[in-house]
């Protein structure tokens, strides 16, 4: 072998790897902006892994946050229901300790939590931004959740209308772990769940909107396409981390999103909506008729129904896209208001987001 082949077959073996040890796949970043004050960070505060009744190794949850453009994620296995326990280790903090090279090695924010497991009532309850699982693991049920919160982890309750016949009830411990400041959030969505009632509790007592993937198998979602992605946690917070995340949540600034909604208050979604939408001055006019350019910024379509005078009954703003729209409008010098209600960013049950796109005069 001449001294260049080896060379060559040398940087060969080099080159094979370095690709061995490269991430899995390209990321597909989600595209939100920040609003005024606060960074927009993407969240995911359940999943599971072989550690509980997950089907995955917690490395692979890191893989997946990567590729799917998510900032933050916590694993969240069940401390009272281990499936696996013949075959795996019963360690509550194992997951964690897995997934945390994974973590930093994919610039993952991996937020340490646990799933409380009980009957209805209480539920299920997700305890993050912990140290320690073990405390946690207690007989009675105020037990668990007091030590979650004294080790100043941030509680919320899991999918509210699952199993049981109080299913989707606010019931007495549910008003005590409020009274105690020990809730701080509830899911609005689990999966593409959607739980109304939850929507309305977090606007009448001022706890967090929480969006999650709940997923116990691998996540199948491409990350090619921008309508396809896990149900996730908007956080609107002052910094990019995890210590900003939690005052975030426990000042309830956030929303949920799943494939075509955004849940949340209006004080949140009105400023993203402003954000992800630009609007141009008219390009053209012809015979008292106007065309517009408008552009979304954002991963999220919006599904824009007329409640004013001017403009189209309806007008949908695809992610990541622009559109032109004609008005039948001869204004060409003067600013043009053109009142909507954005039907799939719910500010409360049934109730879209009230929204004023202004068409700035020609420049
Ligand atoms: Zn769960």
């Amino acid at each position: 072998m001449s001294s260049k082949l080896r060379l060559a077959c040398s940087s060969i073996s080099i080159l094979s790897m370095l690709a061995v040890t490269a991430s899995a796949a390209p990321r597909r970043e989600i595209q939100f902006p920040d609003i005024p004050g606060y960074k927009t960070i993407i969240c995911d505060f359940h999943t599971h892994t072989v550690f509980s009744d997950g089907l995955v190794w917690p490395t692979v949850r890191m893989d997946e946050a990567w590729r799917e453009g998510i900032d933050a994620i916590a694993v969240t296995d069940h401390i009272e229901y281990q499936p696996h326990s013949e075959y795996v280790s019963t360690d509550h903090n194992a997951s964690y300790e897995v997934a945390m090279p994974a973590a930093q090695s994919n610039k993952i924010m991996l937020i340490k939590g646990t799933e409380i497991t009980r009957g209805t009532p209480p539920g299920h309850f997700n305890a993050v931004f912990i140290n320690d699982v073990d405390p946690i693991d207690t007989g009675e049920f105020m037990d668990a959740v007091q030590a979650a919160t004294e080790q100043g982890g941030f509680v919320f309750w899991n999918h509210p209308g699952w199993k049981g016949p109080e299913l989707g009830q606010w019931k007495k411990v549910h008003q005590t772990l409020y009274e105690n400041k020990w809730l701080g959030g509830v899911e609005v969505l689990n999966g593409t769940q959607y739980y109304a009632p939850a929507h309305e509790w977090c606007l009448e007592k001022g706890l967090a909107m929480l969006g999650n993937s709940d997923v116990h198998r691998p996540s199948m979602h491409k990350s090619t396409e921008t309508g396809d992605h896990r149900a996730l946690t908007l956080v609107f917070a002052k910094e990019f981390t995890q210590d900003a995340i939690k005052e975030a949540l426990n000042a309830a600034r956030s929303a949920a999103w799943d494939q075509n909604r955004i849940i949340g208050r209006e004080e949140h979604l009105a400023p993203l909506f402003n954000a992800s939408v630009q609007v141009f001055p008219p390009h053209y006019g012809y015979e008292e008729h106007l065309w517009v350019e408008m552009k979304n910024n954002s991963h999220q379509t919006y599904e824009l129904k007329r409640t004013g005078d001017m403009g189209p009954r309806i007008i949908t703003l695809e992610a990541d896209a622009s559109i032109i729209v004609r008005l039948e409008s001869g204004e060409e010098n003067g600013e043009i208001i053109l009142e909507y209600t954005v039907e799939n960013v719910l500010i409360a049950p049934n109730k879209g987001l009230p929204v004023t796109l202004t068409i700035p005069r020609k420049p």
